[in-house]
């Protein structure tokens, strides 16, 4: 069941005279709440009860449908400074105990009539705070393990698309090669046939429950998901259309990753007839403008096949986000790199729709891109050139004819599903 639509409301208890909690602000949402506890702690949790995040005395944690918890901190002067490290089960088990002890506590206080809420405010928190603590550890194991039935692991998404719904229509990726890319090596690419896409949808729906609220868009995975024949395509996008909730307060498009070389038809008839069938905007890894870097990470396409795709995509009203790698190349492609893939956004001639992400290389030291670049021997980029990338290409990105594409960070290393 989805929860009914209300106005989002933000609520004030307290202060209540048992416990060590002073005030709470409540903000109930149509698709989530979140509790903050005397401005030191906040909760956020969907719908179906799952802690999403917490602001925990001076820690921030994201939790995973798969129930691990990531921490992240800031540890220099640069967007990609981040650490992040896993909690490990015993700090999982404390930070989830305090959790309970304070939802409780709150509980408690509002159903004993300390909260100075109307009846029907105090029946709609008392129900979302229930639902939370229904999330005993046992649950969630069991809540881990339906997810991991249901998913290959998801090892990565466009940033705006880190709460979408994702529906693995495919498996893995159909090329798989790529010097500087590991997401999908633990897997074969595969395409789910339309009987087993059903099952996987309704295995989806039902897994999320309630919780489907807070997803706003269908992810279509993994890799390469449109590299499917125009007709196995339409069937799939018809399957979301009758399997999951699309419309005002629910999911409101479909999003892809696409790739400039396997992807055909590359018509504009094909995508808008996708575009009918709700595709938004499709995620192209374009890593650089240089063609002999390209070749240099082992990844097929040129920047020709690539400004093509986009102006086909465009010209079907799909929208795009364009993927360039910061870094790449090192010392040796550094000006060939900036300078050619300026060319090719400018020749994409983006829009305010579109979004170009600038993702820092992060590759481990026995890579094959770590390989390939020790073999040539090139040097990689310092932080501050690479800094110094970023600032150029985000300054020499011309506007399109109807205005400049958002441009956003992306740091793959921050996503957890
Ligand atoms: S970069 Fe894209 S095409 Fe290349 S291996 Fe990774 S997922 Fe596949």
């Amino acid at each position: 069941m989805i929860p009914p639509h209300g106005p989002n409301r933000q609520i004030a208890l307290g202060p209540f005279p048992a416990g060590a909690l002073r005030s709470v602000l409540a903000a109930l949402r149509n698709d989530s709440t979140t509790i903050d506890l005397d401005r030191r702690c906040a909760l956020s949790f969907d719908r179906a009860g799952r802690l999403i995040r917490a602001f925990w005395n001076g820690r921030s944690i994201r939790r995973g449908l798969d129930d691990r918890f990531v921490e992240k901190h800031k540890t220099g002067p640069y967007p990609w400074s981040f650490a992040r490290r896993e909690l490990a089960p015993a700090e999982r088990l404390a930070l989830l105990d305090g959790v309970v002890r304070e939802i409780s506590a709150i509980r408690d206080g509002v159903r004993g009539g300390a909260s100075g809420l109307s009846k029907g405010e105090a029946a709609d928190l008392c129900e979302r705070l229930t639902a939370v603590l229904v999330w005993t550890p046992g649950a969630r194991d069991a809540d881990a393990a339906r997810f991991r039935s249901i998913y290959l692991p998801v090892p990565i998404l466009p940033p705006d698309q880190y709460e979408a719904l994702v529906v693995q229509v495919t498996e893995g990726c159909a090329y798989n090669q790529c010097a500087f890319c590991r997401f999908y090596r633990d897997r074969a690419f595969r395409a789910k046939p339309a009987n087993e896409l059903r099952e996987h949808l309704r295995a989806v729906r039902a897994f999320f429950g309630a919780g489907i609220s807070l997803r706003r868009s269908v992810f279509l995975a993994d890799a390469n998901a449109l590299v499917l024949s125009p007709s196995r395509l339409v069937e799939a996008f018809d399957l979301l259309r009758e399997e999951l909730p699309f419309g005002p307060g629910a999911l409101r498009g479909v999003y892809s990753f696409i790739d400039a070389f396997s992807c055909v038809p590359k018509s504009p008839a094909h995508f808008r007839s996708l575009a009918e069938r709700g595709l938004r905007r499709v995620y192209l890894g374009l890593e650089t403008g240089c063609d002999e870097l390209l070749q240099f990470l082992e990844k097929p396409g040129s920047r020709e096949e690539a400004v093509t795709l986009v102006q086909t995509l465009r010209a079907a009203g799909v929208a795009v986000g364009i993927i360039v790698l910061l870094g790449v190349g090192g010392e040796r492609y550094l000006e060939r790199h900036v300078a050619l893939t300026l060319a090719a956004l400018e020749a994409m001639r983006l829009g305010p729709n579109d979004i170009v992400y600038l993702s820092p290389l992060t590759a481990d030291p026995d890579s094959p891109y770590r390989r390939l670049e020790r073999e040539a021997g090139i040097r990689p980029l310092t932080d501050v050139e690479m800094a110094a990338q970023l600032s150029t290409i985000k300054a020499g990105l011309r506007a399109g004819p109807a205005g400049r594409p958002k441009t956003a960070v992306y740091d793959i290393r921050d996503f957890l599903y």
